[in-house]
């Protein structure tokens, strides 16, 4: 990663983005011409506009595994990301999203303040598929191949029981079941203390006892997002498309149910996004009432200019990818042992990781998700600089 590019030329870089198409029927086998056809991306020219070092494909015809794995930059230590296993249409939409979410976890880790790289790598096929086996063990021994500069763990189509397939082959995998367990509870407190640095910056404490906020989704991240919210005595609006998941909310802490559509419209001091990614968008943007919005889903701004439109009116916008990092702090936890507390405070550094992007946006003029980028850069370029000097 040159200090000259950033991953502002697609939200989406961070992680969660699902591709538009949808996984089509069973294809254990897939014929060639199921994804043989694409539009002819330049591979060697996207890597060099995105600053990525390795990409790499793979087939195992012995199971019908059609695998890729991207890796953009290990300046920092070795490339993770998880594996995402997709029924993409064509093999260059395949390799784009590896590219693309590859790099975003090199500024994911980048932010998060550990030693780790960006990778990604994607599986083509239907995700539904029950003989798991074989496919994860080729996963695993593709892998494998890298000695270690790559680390997968799972993503949108895997389990952690596939995990248990890939590390039949490899090390190189975490999520593994008994180990470091559900992120959901780190990455609900980072984002929570992530919500308060937000708070300070645009009220001048970060208190959020008498503020309002407005959770979408009440899964596993806002549960446990929702518990500290209570705690600290806030008002909190929520909704969620499964009705049981709300009402727990409302049972547990005290919450306001509504529906799912209107929670653009709540009167609220905060708007928690920890459902679906791009839900600020040009619909959306002009009904929110918030002056901050700070939640844990991936891909919040449905493209760059929402972010510059949020700087515009004033909403104080923590970066997804950095707010939500505990989840990767968690990760690489589990690759050093650390016990579930430490993973826990250093996501509370997501606290002060915030206040110095916003005092960067602020310096710059800059609106914060840019602000975020530019530390993430400025870290691998300053790792960087040690090499210069020999070690003997
Ligand atoms: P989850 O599946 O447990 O929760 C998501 C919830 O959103 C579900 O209850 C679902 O019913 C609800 N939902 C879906 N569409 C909705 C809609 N239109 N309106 C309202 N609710 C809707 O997932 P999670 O693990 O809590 O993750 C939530 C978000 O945070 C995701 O975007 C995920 O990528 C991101 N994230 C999660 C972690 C983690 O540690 N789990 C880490 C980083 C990022």
């Amino acid at each position: 990663m040159t200090t000259s590019k950033n991953v502002s030329g697609k939200r989406s870089a961070v992680s969660g983005a699902v591709p538009a198409t949808q996984p089509a029927g069973p294809a254990h086998r897939l014929p060639l011409t199921a994804h043989a056809v694409g539009t002819g991306t330049d591979i060697f020219a996207a890597m060099d506009s995105m600053g990525h070092e390795q990409v790499l494909l793979s087939h195992d015809p012995s199971c019908g595994y059609f695998g890729i794995i991207a890796i953009h930059d290990t300046t920092l230590g070795p490339a993770l990301g998880g594996t995402r296993f997709w029924q993409y249409a064509t093999t260059d939409e395949a390799i784009t999203d590896a590219l693309r979410l590859a790099r975003g976890m090199t500024y994911k880790s980048a932010v998060a303040g550990i030693n780790l790289g960006g990778g990604k790598s994607v599986i083509i096929g239907d995700n539904k598929r029950a003989d798991r086996e074989a496919l994860f063990r080729a996963h695993g021994r593709f892998i494998e191949t890298l000695g270690g500069r790559y680390i997968t763990a799972e993503d949108i189509g895997t389990s952690p029981a596939d995990m248990e397939y890939i590390k039949l082959e490899t090390d190189h995998v975490a999520g593994l079941l008994g180990l470091s367990g559900d992120p959901s509870p780190v990455t609900a407190y980072g984002v929570y203390v992530g919500m308060k640095a937000a708070a300070r910056v645009r009220w001048g404490s970060d208190s959020l006892a008498a503020r309002t906020v407005a959770v979408q989704g009440a899964g596993k991240v806002a549960y446990y997002l929702m518990q500290h919210l209570h705690a600290e005595g806030a008002g909190i609006i929520v909704t969620d498309i499964d009705g049981a998941k709300a009402q727990r909310a409302v049972q547990e802490f005290g919450a306001q149910p509504v529906a799912p559509e209107t929670i653009y419209d709540q009167t609220a001091d905060i708007y928690a996004p920890c459902a679906l990614g791009a839900t600020i968008n040009d619909d959306t943007l002009p009904r929110l009432k918030v002056q901050i919005i700070a939640g844990g889903a991936n891909n919040q701004l449905a493209e760059d200019r929402h972010g510059d439109e949020l700087e515009k009116r004033g909403i104080v916008y923590a970066p997804d990818y950095v707010i939500n990092g505990g989840g990767v702090i968690n990760v690489y936890g589990e690759l050093h042992r650390w016990p579930v507390e430490r993973a826990k405070k250093k996501a509370g550094e997501i606290y002060d990781t915030l206040l110095r992007i916003f005092k960067i946006s602020k310096q710059d003029g800059i609106p914060t998700y840019r602000a975020a980028d530019r530390l993430a850069e400025q870290r691998v370029a300053a790792v960087a600089g040690l090499d210069r000097m020999w070690m003997g």
